[in-house]
């Protein structure tokens, strides 16, 4: 068994669309970034990336990289899952966290398992997605940010 984490955050701006786990998510504010800026997605790559020794998300996809401009992170996913499987491992499971004070998010967590899942070829059973706020503290608790944590089992193929 390998296991790996993942962390990441992204600022909220006017003008964008705010995407997580895949899932396009009404609200007046998006995540900014190079790619959709998916802060959940970034989480699980690099988690499954740590997970085989394979980096970090910026070395595979660098945001210096005009084909990754506005990039569907799902297909930053899939390549990883490519990539580890290459190296002889399956996903076992994965765990996160989305960190956000708005919006609610649990009406669509069903939704960002599917599309993870999916993209993944692993069984909804084997991703869990949870959410919770930050009490109002700090750039998160202010509306200014997302984060992501992801934790991923890998086992040999
Ligand atoms: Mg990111």
């Amino acid at each position: 068994m390998r296991v790996g984490i993942g962390y990441d955050v992204h600022r909220l701006v006017e003008n964008r669309k705010l995407i997580l786990g895949g899932i396009e998510i009404p609200y007046h504010l998006g995540l900014l970034g190079h790619s959709d800026a998916d802060v959940l997605t970034h989480a699980i790559v690099d988690a499954i990336l740590g997970a085989a020794a394979l980096g970090d998300i910026g070395t595979h996809f660098p945001d210096t990289d005009d084909r990754y401009a506005g990039m569907d992170s799902l297909v930053f996913l899939h390549n990883t899952l490519l990539k580890v499987k290459a190296c002889g491992y399956q996903i076992e499971n994965i765990d996160s966290t989305i960190i956000a004070q708005r919006p609610k998010l649990a009406p669509y967590i069903s939704q960002m398992r599917e599309k993870v899942a999916k993209t993944l070829d692993i069984a909804v059973a084997q991703i869990n997605v949870k959410a919770t706020t930050a009490e109002e503290l700090g750039v998160v608790g202010e509306g200014k940010a997302i984060v992501a944590h992801a934790v991923v089992c890998l086992s040999p193929l």
